[in-house]
C-alpha cells in the first residue's frame, strides 16, 4: 500500500540525527523551555525571514495565542474560511469570538474578493484568519491591501504552508502574526505535537511568550490568565537537529511529485488545478477534484490500486455539528466551499515517495473507468 505519509521511511532517514538530539536533551537535564527551544526559535525565524518565533504546544494554540495578543476577545468578529482543519475555527471559538465565514475559490482557498466585500459591508469585523490551504500561498499583495484598507488584525494560518511564497514573498510575513503547526504530518513535523507564533513585532512576541507559560511575566508573577502551551526541549531538538535541515530537500521532493501529477494525470472526471498563479506552493497536500458526484467511487478505485488517499476536508466547517451551538455568521451561500468538500481527494505527496510509486498513483488515476 502506498501511504499518505510514510513515517517509517522518515525514521529510517532521520534516526541517527534524532537519537543525537534526544541524547543531547537527556544529558542536559533541562526538559522545558531551555536552550533547545530557544535555538530552534532563532533558527526557524532566520529560515522563515521573521523577527520572532515563539514555540508553543500546537498549531491550534498558536492561532488562539496570536489572536489574543492582537486583542481579540469575547464577541469579536473574525473573518475566516469554511474550508480548513477544524482547529482554525476552534481557535476563534475558544476565545468566545465569532467566526464570519466567506466562500472559497476553485482551489479551495478563501476568496479574498469576498473577504473585501464582507469587510466593506461590516465594519465590526476587526480580525481575519486566512488559511494558506494545501500549502498554496494566498495572493499576498491582495492580503496586504485588505489589511491596510480595513486596518484589520491578521493571523495567517500557515500550518500547511511553511516555505510557500507568493511573488517571492513568504506566507506568514504579511499579517501582524502567523501561526504554524509541527503536527507530524505537516511539512515540518515533530515526533508529537507542537506549533509556533511568528511575528515581526517584538512586543507581540513578548506577550505570546508570557501567555504560553501561564501568563507568567516574571517567576510566580501572573500578569494574565495564560496557557500551558510550551514546546518540549525534546521536540525542539528534533526539529532543529533532524527535520529543519531536511526541509529544503523535502520541499524539492514534494514539488517534483506535484509536477509529475500535474503533467501526468489525465482523466475527464478529475480536475487537477495545480497551484494558483504567482504562488510557489509548499505542496502540503495534493488535491484532485472529482466531477459528477463520483468521489466515493474514485476513492474505492484508488484503494483497489494500492493507493491510500485522503479528504481535506469532507465537511465544510459551517456544516460541523459543533457550529450549531456556537455563534457564527455566514456571508453568501458558500456554495463553492461545499462543492470543494464534496469533491476533493488528496493523493500521496510525502517526500519519501519514490518515482515508481508516483507512476503507480498516476496510472491508478488514469485507469479509473470513465
Ligand atoms: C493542522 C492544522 C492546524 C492545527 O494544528 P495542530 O498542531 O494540529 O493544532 C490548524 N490549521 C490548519 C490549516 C492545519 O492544517
Amino acid at each position: 500500500m502506498i501511504l499518505l505519509n510514510d513515517f517509517r521511511r522518515q525514521w529510517a532517514d532521520t534516526r541517527q540525527d534524532t537519537l543525537n538530539a534526544m541524547e543531547r536533551v537527556g544529558t542536559s537535564g533541562w526538559y522545558i523551555l531551555g536552550p533547545e527551544v530557544c535555538q530552534f526559535e532563532t533558527t526557524l525565524a532566520a529560515a522563515w525571514g521573521v523577527r520572532n518565533v515563539v514555540a508553543v504546544a500546537s498549531g491550534l494554540d498558536a492561532i488562539e495565542i496570536s489572536l489574543r495578543v492582537l486583542g481579540c476577545t469575547r464577541g469579536d468578529k473574525v473573518l475566516t474560511t469554511p474550508v480548513s482543519a477544524f482547529a482554525t475555527t476552534l481557535a476563534i471559538l475558544k476565545l468566545g469570538a465569532i467566526p464570519v465565514f466567506v466562500d472559497c475559490d476553485r482551489f479551495g482557498l478563501i476568496d479574498l474578493d469576498a473577504c473585501q466585500r464582507a469587510l466593506h459591508s461590516d465594519s465590526a469585523i476587526r480580525f481575519f484568519v486566512p488559511v494558506h490551504l494545501y500549502g498554496h500561498c494566498l495572493d499576498l499583495h491582495k492580503l496586504r491591501a485588505i489589511l491596510e484598507t480595513y486596518e484589520i488584525r491578521v493571523v495567517e494560518d500557515c500550518a500547511q504552508s511553511i516555505s510557500a511564497t507568493f511573488d517571492g514573498i513568504p506566507a506568514g510575513t504579511v499579517g501582524q502574526c502567523a501561526a504554524t503547526s509541527f503536527y507530524p504530518t505537516k511539512n515540518l513535523g515533530a515526533l508529537g505535537d507542537g506549533g509556533a507564533v511568528l511575528t515581526d513585532d517584538d512586543a507581540l512576541a513578548q506577550k505570546a511568550r508570557i501567555l504560553r507559560d501561564y501568563g507568567q511575566s516574571a517567576k510566580y508573577e501572573h500578569e494574565e490568565a495564560g496557557y500551558n502551551s510550551r514546546l518540549d526541549e525534546l521536540q525542539a531538538a528534533i526539529l532543529k537537529g533532524a527535520h529543519l535541515p531536511r526541509l529544503a530537500n523535502w520541499l524539492a521532493a514534494r514539488r517534483d511529485i506535484a509536477e509529475s501529477y500535474v503533467q501526468g494525470i489525465r482523466h475527464p472526471d478529475l480536475v487537477v488545478p495545480g497551484a494558483p498563479a504567482g504562488c510557489a506552493s509548499g505542496w502540503h497536500l495534493f488535491s484532485v477534484f472529482v466531477k459528477g458526484g463520483r468521489k466515493t467511487d474514485f476513492m474505492a478505485h484508488m484503494k483497489e490500486c494500492g493507493v491510500t488517499v485522503g479528504q481535506h476536508y469532507p465537511t465544510a466547517l459551517i456544516d460541523q455539528p459543533a457550529l450549531v451551538r456556537a455563534p457564527h455568521e455566514i456571508r453568501g451561500d458558500c456554495e463553492s466551499a461545499r462543492s470543494i468538500c464534496s469533491s476533493q481527494v488528496s493523493l500521496p505527496i510525502h517526500p519519501y515517495l519514490n518515482g515508481s510509486e508516483v507512476e503507480t498513483v498516476i496510472h491508478a488515476c488514469n485507469s479509473w473507468s470513465h
